[in-house]
């Protein structure tokens, strides 16, 4: 491929290497719109092919998990761990264990992964992995089986200096100390290299909140940075998991009213807001129980809608924090309509292009997930630092830490996403942000 590729050539291009992965495309063309006309104007990354070079993930491994459920049945699932690229660290991201899962979803994961790991400002590579094994419904033993049947695989590609897997959707606190244990009897070795643990074991305050607290944070400097806050507003979260419920959590703490959750099954509209009380039964109804949230509407007689998504509820705010591309066209225009000033993303891509270019237009203030989801794989690198030095800091000291990457975050997306007439475009400025520092170390190794 010639090497000032303009973006269409070079989707094409794309596309016909990697047919049929249209999660992956919508990602990298998200990138591309970006980082094409920067790397016109610095013909060094071009001459290079750094784009090109960083669309291919370093390498892909897909094996075969075969399990025995507890009537003594054989299933069979794909296991995969995408290592994406390592030119400024170690291999890094989180493992999925969701029916959905298949190559295209990870590659688009973990190449989003480059850039976030980019801006977190820690020594953090890219890479993604998982199974389409569905945990809902499974007892816990057989939880167990599949973890340890994935992790006798995994164990042999991975390891604190090479590739350092942590949790996603379906991976969480359980799952990842089930492989823990798996990886530490295979390699009779006790390091940390999955991040997510338990405290007991190596794991870091805070962790679990971190996805969710940052994407608050995040919203919080957006607004900061326009005179406004979070207090007062009334703000929409969607999914009801590890992300959307600590992301509901600090919203509260700044000030703000959380109206809606979600799941794969539909949304609430609780108009009183969530409080504490409210929250922690959501934690234990979708931690522990592994429940529905139409249980939530039950128990506080408040509206639950059946297979919608809450982006039709009036708000200030909004905060898609449950999968991919649940805000479409039409979404974006509805949340415009009912006065939405500002998004930031809990989940990984969850807005389409189109739905992306109407929410510009609109000129709203939208930060996106490699920006404002960064919270989690950043404490995930301060898991690390701690294993590696042997201590643990505390949640005050790391939540102070967080906060100012979130912080360091939003300034380089200011720095390089302001666009002529002021307007502040954060997927601009993540990409850019992001892409510069890989793309430098990429070019001081040479061609390799
Ligand atoms: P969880 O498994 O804890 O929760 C996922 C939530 O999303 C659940 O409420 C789930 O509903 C809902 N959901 C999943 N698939 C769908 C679907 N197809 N349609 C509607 N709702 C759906 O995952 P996390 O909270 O960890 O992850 C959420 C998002 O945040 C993902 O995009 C993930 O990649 C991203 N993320 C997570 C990080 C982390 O630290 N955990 C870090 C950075 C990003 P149900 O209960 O019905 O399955």
């Amino acid at each position: 491929m010639k090497y000032d590729a303009t973006i269409e050539e070079f989707m094409e291009d794309l596309i016909e290497r990697n047919p049929g992965e249209v999660e992956f495309h919508q990602a990298v063309y998200e990138v591309a719109e970006s980082v094409i006309p920067f790397t016109a104007q610095n013909s060094k990354y071009e001459r290079a092919a750094i784009l090109q070079r960083m669309t291919e993930p370093d390498r892909t491994i897909i094996f075969r998990v075969v399990w025995e459920d507890d009537d003594g049945n054989i299933h069979v699932n794909r296991g995969y761990r995408v290592q994406f690229n390592n030119a400024i660290g170690p291999y890094k991201g989180g493992l999925r264990f969701h029916p959905s899962v298949n190559l295209s979803v990870l590659k688009f994961l973990g190449f989003e992964q480059t850039f976030k790991n980019s801006l977190t400002t820690l020594p953090m590579g890219a890479g993604k992995g998982g199974s389409d094994f569905d945990p809902k419904g499974k007892s816990e033993r057989e939880v167990m089986r599949f973890c340890q049947a994935f992790m006798t695989e995994l164990s042999k590609h991975i390891g604190q200096h090479i590739d350092v897997p942590a949790g996603d959707i379906g991976v969480g606190t359980r799952e990842i100390s089930f492989m823990f244990g798996q990886y530490k009897r295979l390699t009779r070795e006790f390091t940390g290299t999955l991040t997510g643990k338990s405290l007991e074991f190596g794991g870091s305050l805070i962790r679990k909140e971190a996805t969710g607290y940052g994407c608050a944070y995040f919203m919080e400097e957006m607004l900061k940075h326009t005179g406004d806050s979070i207090a007062g507003k009334t703000c929409l979260v969607s999914g009801s998991g590890n992300v959307a419920q600590y992301c509901a959590e600090k919203i509260m703490h700044l000030g703000g009213k959380v109206v809606t959750l979600s799941d794969s099954s539909g949304f609430i509209h609780d108009p009183e807001g969530l409080s504490e009380e409210k929250l922690a039964y959501v934690i234990k109804l979708k931690t522990r129980i592994r429940g529905r949230i139409s249980e939530y509407a039950e128990k506080y007689g408040c509206a639950f809608y059946k297979d919608e998504k809450p982006w039709k509820i009036p708000c200030d705010l909004a905060f898609p924090c449950a999968t991919q591309n649940e805000i479409h066209k039409p979404d974006a225009e509805m949340l415009i309509s009912q006065g939405c000033r500002a998004i930031t993303e809990g989940a990984n891509m969850p807005t389409t292009v189109e739905a992306i270019r109407v929410i510009h237009q609109a000129k709203l203030l939208y930060g996106p997930g490699k920006a404002a989801n960064a919270g989690g794989v950043a404490v995930s690198g301060l898991e690390m630092t701690q294993n590696s030095i042997r201590m643990s800091w505390t949640s005050e000291e790391l939540e102070e830490r967080l906060k100012n990457i979130m912080k360091n975050i939003h300034q380089q997306c200011v720095t390089h996403g302001t666009e002529q007439g002021g307007y502040l475009n954060y997927v601009k400025g993540a990409n850019l942000a992001g892409f510069i520092k890989v793309a430098n170390a990429m070019l001081a190794y040479g061609v390799i």
